[in-house]
């Protein structure tokens, strides 16, 4: 016995008590987005009936107790993190704005011709276009750190990639392809030793791991709501604080300024500098109660459940013959990305579909990974706090049922 309480935690999100074509929903499409307790949807209700009204601006009571719960979900996602100041927490639409916002305000104003851009080959298009649209702005080049059939990086090629022209190194700190979960402290002191910033894309890493910025010195660190059991439409960059001062604005407008005039404007201190118009104010806040929700079961133990989910389901998934797992790390967070022989995950994921069981068939935002590995795309299952070992049966059973059909 664990202690981790699944029947109680299950009980805590209501969508997950529903039929699809009549079979019970068994939901594993979690590293495209998690479902919600009724905590985070309880609080939405909750501040729009009771609390809301625009922040930072009002001295009224509902702009004041508005402010008052935005603010307070910045320091409940700044204690997660462990960062060092509030000031280093900055909102955003979520792990795509946050990494296109260091691209365009770090990347744009360091850059230059020749200048070197470092990621790896199992990244998110989200952690490889801002990077490319701004070399094509600047004359900067991209380069891309290889992996193995295992879908580890290679980490002496990535060393060796580093060089006296590296401004910046963006990683995922765990790959939504491949579930590989990266080397992030040798990655981050190999860079350090040569004085180069890193970013790391925290989106599939932040529900399963525990994420501490001052211990990982990372210098940028982007996730999005909605992967963590909250809000889609908000996300956070983290960014070490003199990194943050010395970066010039992303978006110009309303909060992100101290005093305009039509010659010269003042911009305001971090974060609100990084954070111009009326932000998602509600989501921000149910963000918060999300992370609530996560502390009180623990990240540790939702960790360790996850893992033992991972492990049974490679174990079953090794019994069903044809089935290739693409994604064989040694490290690894809980996804289970795989092909069978000929049958077009797009397919697999229809019949699943039908049997209740919602994956993910496709090429999951990163086509050159699909590339690597010679396929067209993946079915992926992935797995939540909320998931069952009854549920992988149930999706083993599926796949069986999948191979009789088309195999
Ligand atoms: N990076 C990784 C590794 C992801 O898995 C995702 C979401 N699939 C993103 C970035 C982009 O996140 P969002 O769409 O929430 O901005």
């Amino acid at each position: 016995d664990t202690g981790y309480d699944l029947a109680h935690i299950r009980a805590d999100f209501p969508i997950l008590a529903q039929s699809i074509h009549g079979k019970p929903l068994v939901y594993l499409d979690n590293a495209a987005s998690t479902q919600k307790p009724r905590a985070v949807i309880d609080c939405i209700r909750k501040v729009y009936e009771e609390d809301y009204a625009n922040v930072h601006r009002g001295v009224h009571t509902l702009s004041q107790r508005a402010t008052d719960l935005f603010e307070g979900a910045r320091e409940k996602v700044r204690a997660f993190i462990n960062a060092a100041s509030g000031r280093e927490i900055i909102f955003t639409r979520g792990t795509t704005e946050a990494i296109n916002l260091v691209a365009q305000s770090y990347g744009r104003s360091k850059l230059g011709a020749g200048d070197e851009i470092l990621i790896t080959a199992m990244e998110h298009h989200s952690n490889i276009v801002p990077w490319q649209m701004v070399c094509g702005q600047t004359g900067a080049v991209l380069k891309v750190a290889p992996i193995n059939l295992d879908g580890e990086l290679i980490l002496d090629e990535f060393a060796a990639l580093l060089s006296d022209r590296t401004r910046l190194v963006a990683v995922a700190h765990m790959s939504n392809a491949l579930g590989t979960i990266n080397p992030v402290e040798q990655i981050i002191a190999l860079a350090h030793e040569r004085g180069v910033p890193v970013l790391l894309d925290g989106a599939q890493a932040i529900p399963h791991l525990t994420v501490d910025v001052r211990a990982l010195d990372c210098d940028f660190y982007a996730f999005s709501g909605h992967k963590l059991y909250g809000p889609s439409g908000i996300g956070v960059l983290y960014g070490k604080e003199a990194l943050l001062k010395a970066m010039p604005p992303y978006q110009g407008g309303g909060d992100m300024i101290r005093q305009v005039t039509f010659d010269k404007t003042e911009y305001n201190s971090l974060p609100y500098k990084f954070e111009a118009g009326t932000p998602n104010i509600v989501d921000t806040i149910a963000l918060g109660t999300a992370i609530d929700y996560v502390r009180s079961l623990g990240i540790e133990a939702i960790a360790a459940h996850e893992h033992r989910l991972l492990a049974y389901a490679t174990e079953r998934a090794a019994q069903i013959d044809g089935l290739k797992l693409i994604g064989t790390a040694r490290d690894k967070g809980a996804i289970l990305s795989f092909t069978l022989g000929r049958i077009h995950p797009h397919d697999i994921g229809t019949l699943l579909d039908h049997l209740g069981i919602a994956i993910r068939a496709g090429h999951h935002c990163a086509m050159p990974v699909m590339d690597f590995f010679q396929v067209p795309a993946t079915a992926r299952a992935s797995f939540g706090l909320y998931n069952t070992f009854e549920e992988v049966d149930t999706l083993m059973a599926g796949l069986r049922q999948v191979i009789e059909i088309f195999g």
